[in-house]
């Protein structure tokens, strides 16, 4: 029996796939197909053969999923001699039905249609990608991981907003979270790095990445985490607000006459670090950074500032903590980020060593000093790999 299970990631016009050994990791090969259903698309497929770029039409996600299977016969390697054992989907939102992984049936499927108005843009995206594989690998078994699951651990006063209660009990109307797959996978390796049981640690995980949400996790459970109804809450992101007055969306409306899709798109997708200083990818923000362009060096600072906050915030709900965590792309990459967000913070017990900081490495590390009471972690998240371990973990129970 193999242990290699097809991680697909489905987005409104991508397609994220892999091919992972849930027991160590290892990605067998891994792909990305865009800009399905529009015009041209391009899909790249990585194997141990090398790096595959083609230019073609995609018109559907069923196109995509036909094309990466093409791409495993002709650059390898060949899907039957992988012996797949299952297929895991990401889900963006399971809402309060799905605190696990589950396996993926026409029920499933008919209560992850029923939370879209929950995710408009991400769970009709997942559920196509979900249709199209069942069609193309009939006789495997399909599971379902949630990126709300993890955080379903959080208790009453965490998640509840200060609202009518009708809008929770008839509309469902709380915070759920997201990036939970990243946030329980960085919290294991945590306690693996620091060779302590995981149900013996209070971490703070910080996953910085395009998008941005922080958690506090006692003893492997998610306690309170900074993303909420939909993935808007929260950090500063690359496109989204995070976390604002409330009484902002209807000043808009009331002073710009600006609509609901207006400010939804404008919070979403042209606000964050893109609002601050007109530049989403983090990498181009430190350039215009270096070079001293002012609006970048704002965004930077509220950028830093939001996730001291958090940090702040969530020692106070966790009363001690054993590790703060950075991980995601800026999380892992950014010295100056994790420096600028924890300074001054010792008497937290928290300190950073600069050349730890800075050293060129990757991989799992420390970045504290040896007498930091609270150690400072950088861990490479790696959402697939966890993915093919719940999935294999639903199919084998
Ligand atoms: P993710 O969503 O985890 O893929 O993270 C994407 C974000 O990470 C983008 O804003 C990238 O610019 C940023 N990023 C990736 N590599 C680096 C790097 N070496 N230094 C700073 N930011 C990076």
């Amino acid at each position: 029996m193999s242990d290699h299970v097809l991680v697909i990631n489905a987005g409104s016009s991508s397609l994220k796939y892999s091919v992972v050994d849930a027991s160590t990791g290892e990605p067998a090969a891994a792909g990305l197909v865009e800009r399905i259903g529009e015009g041209e698309g391009r899909h790249v497929h990585r194997s141990p053969a090398g790096e595959t770029e083609t230019t073609l039409s995609i018109p559907t996600h069923e196109d995509a999923l036909r094309s990466a299977m093409d791409a495993f016969e002709a650059d390898g390697p060949s899907l039957a001699d992988l012996d797949l054992e299952a297929v895991g989907h990401r889900v963006v939102h399971g809402g309060s039905r799905f605190s696990a992984s589950a396996l993926i049936d026409d029920a499933l499927i008919a209560e992850v249609t029923d939370l879209v108005p929950l995710a408009p843009l991400h769970n009709p995206a997942n559920l196509e990608g979900i249709r199209v594989a069942r069609g193309l690998f009939p006789d495997l078994p399909q599971v379902a991981v949630f990126d709300t699951a993890f955080h379903q651990t959080l208790p009453p006063h965490a998640y509840t907003y200060a609202v009518p209660t009708d809008w929770l009990e008839d509309h469902g109307i709380r915070r759920y979270g997201f990036h939970g797959t990243s946030h329980s996978f960085v919290s294991q390796e945590a306690a693996r790095l620091l060779v302590r049981d995981p149900s013996d640690l209070n971490v703070i995980v910080l996953h910085l990445g395009n998008g941005c949400s922080a958690s506090a996790v006692r003893g492997g459970r998610s306690v309170e985490t900074s993303m909420g109804l939909t993935p808007l809450e929260g950090l500063v992101m690359g496109t989204r607000s995070g976390d604002l007055d409330p009484a902002i969306p209807a000043y808009l409306t009331r002073e710009l006459g600006m609509s609901v899709d207006e400010i939804d798109h404008a919070l979403n997708s042209a606000s964050g670090l893109r609002g601050l200083a007109g530049e989403n990818d983090f990498r181009e923000l430190s350039r215009l950074r270096a070079s001293n362009d002012e609006r970048a060096c704002l965004a930077f600072d509220v950028y830093c500032h939001r996730i001291r906050k958090y940090v702040g915030a969530y020692y106070a709900v966790l009363g001690t903590v054993d590790a703060v965590v950075f991980t995601a792309g800026v999380g892992e990459n950014s010295a100056d980020v994790r420096a600028a967000s924890l300074d001054g913070l010792e008497r937290l017990g928290i300190t950073i060593d600069p050349d730890r900081n800075s050293a060129p490495v990757t991989g799992a590390r420390r970045i504290s000093t040896d007498g930091s009471e609270v150690a400072v972690l950088v861990v490479p998240t790696n959402e697939e790999w966890q993915i093919a371990r719940e999935t294999l973990t639903v199919v084998r129970a």
